[in-house]
């Protein structure tokens, strides 16, 4: 897949985190979402014109010169408005390096793979997707369990890859989350319960 003809429009991006999944993880945020979860723990990620727009080729080179990176989580904002960019991404960061790749999305696995059938984007994210987290959040259900915001949502793993580490989420590892600055903003990552998220959206209007 060429990735030179793709733009992203992005929330934000982190170069490395220990809180998304396994290893030391590349971050991405796509900017929009059609979905409208109560408690959405990226409000600013929902807007469809907002973000910055970056080519997919200037994208990957970023994420490649971070040497130490598993793989990528992509989050949101809704990665499956963005698939056909996303899995053009995929596509030319695995040409130099074999990396993980999640995908958290508020849909169901298998309303996209209905709509795989007629949307080649989407069958391409899906193909190139070693795990899954689907669902919309839930506030009510955000149990503490590893991996996901709320009990609802389900791990597909779609390869082989982290199958090991499913072994580790299900013996109960704890969730982790961290701070980190970015160029104008501070900002959460990881999955917080929904005690420490509304402190830290206290915290964030307190000091706006
Ligand atoms: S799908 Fe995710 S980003 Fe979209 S509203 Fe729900 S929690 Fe927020």
């Amino acid at each position: 897949m060429n990735g030179q003809s793709h733009k992203l429009r992005l929330y934000a991006r982190i170069p490395g985190t220990y809180a998304l999944g396994p290893g030391f993880r590349f971050a991405i945020w796509v900017q929009g979402c059609p979905f409208r979860c109560k408690g959405c723990m990226t409000p600013d990620a929902l807007p469809f014109s907002a973000g910055e727009s970056i080519g997919v080729e200037e994208l990957a080179n970023c994420i490649l010169s971070v040497p130490d990176i598993e793989g990528l989580t992509l989050s949101g904002g809704e990665p499956f408005a963005q698939a056909q960019g996303l899995a053009a991404l995929v596509s030319t960061v695995r040409q130099e390096r074999d990396l993980g790749v999640i995908v958290y999305t508020g849909h169901l696995l298998r309303n996209l793979r209905d709509k795989a059938i007629s949307d080649s984007g989407i069958a391409a994210l899906l193909a190139c997707t070693d795990l899954l987290i689907d669902g919309p959040y839930e506030p009510k259900r955000n149990t503490g369990q590893p991996m996901r915001g709320s009990e609802n949502q389900q791990l597909h793993l779609l390869t082989e890859r982290y199958r090991q580490n499913m072994d580790i989420y299900a013996s109960g590892q704890s969730r982790q989350i961290e701070v980190h600055l970015t160029r104008h903003d501070a900002m959460l990552v990881g999955i917080p319960s929904g005690k420490q998220l509304t402190m830290w959206q206290q915290f964030k209007q307190s000091s706006a």
